[in-house]
């Protein structure tokens, strides 16, 4: 059996000090036994301060990004073992706006995974296609040349270390959820994939999340579904009450 994973991207929201004030709400709000690892990812200079709240609670921290070098030139970025040293066990990448946004790539997505995995962070891999690609019959082509390409190079035992969050585009912060059987077709497609790539029983124990408009009154249902291990949350992360109500749902 898998294990229920949700996690809330709080994106480009709550500072230290608010981001340690929501995170003891929630906290309250999630302090009963759950059988479902719940991470928060705060924005990068938000994550010390959470994570001091988050010491002696089940919740846990990760960054929305990493880049693939350890030191150096690289200007605005931060290395993996740095996310380590403040408390980070999990890291974010390729998600929809760093690749629309930022002009983020497969290939960087790629380098990204293969230093966050050897620095020892559990990363959550974004995929998902846009509206034009789902509406010309892409989705296959787009999801499945995404987890490629972005996985290339990963161990069997690497891939058990990381999650993929099928997020489309469409669905994100625009209140348009997939439907429970769009988005379980997507999963299973991605899971019998991840089978070919890494075998059938690695397959069946890497988790894979929806992303897109989950909300307390569609969770269930969606992380109801075979395929669906559990969420990535954005907009609903935001409120404690929303997103102890998803945790609960897994
Ligand atoms: C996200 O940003 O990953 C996301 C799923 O956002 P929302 O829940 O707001 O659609």
């Amino acid at each position: 059996m898998r294990k229920t994973i949700v996690a809330g991207n709080w994106k480009l929201n709550l500072g230290p000090d608010e981001g340690a004030a929501f995170a003891e709400i929630l906290v309250q709000h999630l302090d009963e036994p759950i059988d479902c690892d719940i991470i928060v990812c705060p924005p990068y200079v938000t994550i010390s301060a959470v994570s001091k709240v988050l010491q002696s609670s089940r919740i846990e921290l990760g960054a929305q990004n990493a880049h693939w070098e350890e030191a150096g030139a690289f200007t605005g970025e931060v290395a993996p073992s740095m996310l380590l040293t403040i408390g980070c066990r999990w890291v974010i990448l390729g998600h929809s706006e760093r690749r629309q946004l930022f002009g983020e790539t497969d290939e960087g997505v790629n380098k990204r995974l293969l230093a966050c995995l050897s620095a020892g962070l559990s990363p959550i891999v974004c995929v998902g296609e846009t509206l034009a690609e789902r509406d010309g019959g892409r989705v296959q082509e787009i999801v499945l040349g995404q987890i490629d390409r972005s996985l290339a190079g990963i161990t069997a035992e690497q891939a058990l270390a990381t999650t993929l969050a099928y997020e489309p585009v469409w669905a994100i912060g625009t209140g348009r959820t997939a439907t429970p059987a769009q988005a379980e077709e997507v999963h299973a497609m991605i899971r019998q994939r991840l089978a070919q790539t890494f075998g059938e029983e690695t397959a069946q124990q890497m988790r894979l999340q929806y992303g897109g408009s989950v909300k307390p009154d569609n969770a269930a249902e969606l992380f109801g579904q075979e395929n669906i291990d559990g969420g990535l949350i954005g907009g609903a992360s935001l409120d404690a009450e929303s997103f102890a109500a998803i945790v609960r749902a897994g």
